[in-house]
């Protein structure tokens, strides 16, 4: 199965990627934690990479486009994936439909402005293996220790209150066009999100299967 989760920053695709990719056995590809990790690294990309998602811009078609092509070639994408975070632009779907990949479902998570503004102040994600975390609605079991890897939980700078508002301007005007793309096709569901990420979980599962 090939998934694909769209939705503003903050909407809470990330974990909701995370929680169907554990029921279904399938990776998920999360192209904001293949920059950070290049960014982290300091490769070549990364570098350049930095300025765009440090001011919540999006990083150029062609660069993320030549990621996503070669990530997918990797054998644990063979029996099927989930896209977090790509496409993000009408090209970069192109650039899918080219690759000759058939999406199953795409799932937007719809979470209103103000609500994402409020959420994104208490997101904090490990240092080192990425994982997301909210202070109020999905806390670490350890205060400020990731549950999976004991790793540090930080605020990521993207996070902050001035670039998220960026962040969602980029969203609405670039991301946003992908939800009638796809509409059109017949492939979307659109989940209106919950305060908990259960009850979250729980209309993105129901879709999954219907
Ligand atoms: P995320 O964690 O998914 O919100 O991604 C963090 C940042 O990485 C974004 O604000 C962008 O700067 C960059 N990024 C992630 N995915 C993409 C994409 N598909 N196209 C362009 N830039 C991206």
């Amino acid at each position: 199965m090939i998934i694909i989760f769209l939705g503003a920053p903050g909407a809470g695709k990330g974990t909701q990627a995370e929680i169907a990719s554990k029921k279904l056995a399938i990776p998920t590809v999360s192209m904001g934690n293949i920059m950070r990790e290049a960014l982290a690294t300091g490769t070549q990309m990364g570098l350049k990479a930095k300025e765009f998602i440090e001011s919540g811009k999006l990083v150029p078609d062609e660069v993320v486009i030549g990621i996503i092509n070669e990530r997918l070639a990797d054998d644990d994408c063979k029996n099927g994936f989930i896209l977090d975070g790509f496409p993000r632009t009408i090209p970069q779907a192109q650039a899918l439909d080219k690759m000759g990949i058939k999406i199953d479902k795409v799932i937007d998570i719809d979470v209103p402005d103000k609500v994402i503004q409020d959420r994104m102040s208490g997101r904090r994600v490990s240092m080192s293996c990425g994982a997301p975390y909210h202070l109020a609605y999905n806390p670490p079991e350890v205060e400020g220790v990731c549950n999976s890897c004991s790793g540090k939980l930080i605020q990521r700078k993207d996070d902050l209150a001035e670039t998220v508002i960026n962040r969602l301007k980029v969203y609405h005007e670039q991301t946003e066009p992908l939800k009638d793309y796809y509409k059109s096709q017949g492939i979307l569901s659109v989940i209106n999100g919950q305060e908990s990420v259960e009850d979250t979980t729980a209309l993105v599962l129901g879709a999954l299967e219907d």
